[in-house]
């Protein structure tokens, strides 16, 4: 078969590689040329002549895999230096270690540090997008500079939110407020908590939303979780989110303790969470709703009617004790699926490769009776579901022409690719990461041979040592405190994992 000419403007061109293209067969893709002008893919096609161009890059990807990135979709920055410094913890004991109001200011050295960190273990495992849904407690805007400065410098592309919650943690757990006495109740700030030096939503109106975002960048809303935000702060949210086309990313039902929470205290809405938000009128296309664990059918289905989405994070729903998302209810009924790695204190690995293996698993025992294939299903959640939800899917996670050029290659001279019977069952059920070789993020190399191109990967290193001491100090703080509400916080763990619940998603039936 003779080649095809290259389209018109082609820079690069990546060639020879199997390549996951949304008609190919994802157990057996076939080699396909990839022709990039700027920051998109102009054409595909089995080969390319490359003509006598000697500008034209080319990129050798005989023997590799071709993906489209992955979006980690659900990510906060703000734990990054956490990472490894938990074992198994219930979610509502954990939240006291994990979320910034528990911690003095951070210098703007530190917040840089870590997002340059997070953002280059997410690029080295092959994702090329990630929402960063960011808790800058107390606000500052030298902080939010130092943040779009690491991002602007590792070159990924961002989904960026400021996480915000009008309501004290401490009002939205069940049986805190009873367990611990009075004087203990200032020690357990664990959301976002109400900001008290400024409007949040307002500045970032005023200061983002209203000029054009940085390259990579766009922007995003974080309510917390349903309940920790009031009516009239979730209207707010949704009314932005309509006027400015941008999708909004919150959490639900992550917990046992979550749904139990909201049958105690809106019975108004049936104890339902997703029927509050219909009749507040904010169930939207444009919610992502990260976990998702303890969903009922009936809100299921509100979802699926509504068009909102969720983002599943097994990682740290298994280690927090959370449980089993319903994943084979939310397949059957259509609500858009995304796959992240949430907090690196209760996911530590920000790793695709993780996240699918074990949605596949859990879907796997998310029902008795034996059900669809899932390895391409996770596929789609790392990549298209992921850009569905950023309202970005006509432009991010597939290889098609006219998307943009953010692609993983993965090397295959490896034992995980022998024999090649399934690239999809493989990429899902025993490619850990090993294989990533290079990242492209808008057509541009960032990641080749294993080492960011974009930054020296040293400096990264350095940055993160230079902040350590500051970091391991306050942790080490904290954790001391936690220990002194040890007692009390078992006793309200116990209460939680023991009253009466109508559903269940625990996979060692505690009730
Ligand atoms: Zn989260």
């Amino acid at each position: 078969m003779a080649d095809s000419a290259l389209p018109s403007g082609t820079t690069l061109l990546i060639k020879g590689g199997l390549s996951l293209t949304p008609d190919a067969d994802w157990h057996e893709p076939a080699v396909a040329d990839i022709a990039i002008a700027g920051d998109k893919i102009t054409g595909i096609a089995a080969s390319f002549a490359r003509g006598e161009r000697s500008d034209l890059e080319v990129i050798d990807a005989r023997g590799h895999l071709v993906l489209p990135g992955f979006i980690n979709a659900h990510y906060h920055s703000h734990d990054v230096l956490a990472k490894g410094t938990l074992e198994e913890v219930p979610l509502e004991t954990w939240r006291l270690y994990a979320l910034p109001p528990q911690y003095p200011p951070r210098s703007a050295e530190e917040v840089y540090a870590r997002t340059l960190l997070g953002a280059l273990e997410c690029l080295r495992s092959g994702m090329t997008t990630i929402q960063d849904m960011l808790t800058l407690y107390p606000y500052q805007d030298r902080h939010m500079d130092a943040v779009m400065k690491a991002y602007d410098e590792v070159g990924i592309r961002v989904i960026f939110a400021l996480q915000h919650a009008d309501r004290k943690g401490i009002e939205t757990i069940p049986f805190w407020k009873d367990t611990f006495p009075a004087e203990l109740h200032s020690l357990l700030s664990t959301s976002t908590e109400p900001e008290r030096q400024l409007d949040l939503i307002g500045h970032f109106e005023t200061t983002r939303l209203k000029v054009p975002a940085p390259p990579r960048v766009s922007w995003a809303l974080g309510p917390s979780s349903p309940e920790r935000c009031s009516t009239a702060i979730l209207q707010r949210t949704i009314e932005l989110a309509r006027r400015y086309d941008i999708p909004v990313y919150s959490h639900i039902y992550e917990s046992r303790g979550m749904a139990l929470q909201a049958r105690l205290t809106i019975p108004e809405y049936s104890g339902l969470l997703i029927q509050r938000l219909a009749k507040e009128g904010v169930l939207d296309p444009r919610l992502n709703f990260a976990h998702s664990v303890w969903l009922t059918p009936a809100e299921i289905d509100m979802l699926a009617e509504h068009g909102a989405g969720v983002v599943l994070n097994p990682q740290g729903n298994l280690k927090m004790k959370c449980g089993i998302a319903p994943i084979r209810l939310l397949q059957n009924a259509g609500v858009r699926i995304g796959l992240g790695c949430d907090n690196c204190s209760c996911s530590d690995a920000q790793n695709m490769f993780v996240a699918m293996k074990l949605f596949t698993l859990l879907a796997a025992v998310s029902d008795p009776m034996p059900g669809p294939p899932q390895a391409i299903a996770a596929l789609r959640a790392a990549t298209e579901g992921g850009a569905e939800g950023a309202r970005l899917g006509g432009k991010l996670g597939r290889i098609a022409a006219g998307y943009k050029a953010d692609l993983t290659l993965i090397d295959t001279k490896d034992p995980t690719w022998s024999p090649m019977n399934s690239v999809a069952r493989q990429l899902v059920h025993i490619e850990a990461g090993r294989g990533v070789r290079h990242v492209l993020v808008d057509g541009k190399v960032v990641v080749r041979d294993r080492q960011l191109t974009t930054l020296d990967e040293t400096t990264v290193y350095e940055a993160v040592k230079a902040v350590l001491p500051e970091f391991r100090r306050d942790f080490a703080a904290i954790s001391q405190r936690v220990a002194k509400l040890q007692p009390y916080l078992d006793r309200a763990h116990r209460q939680i994992m023991t009253a009466e619940l109508d559903i269940e998603r625990l996979p060692f039936g505690s009730n």
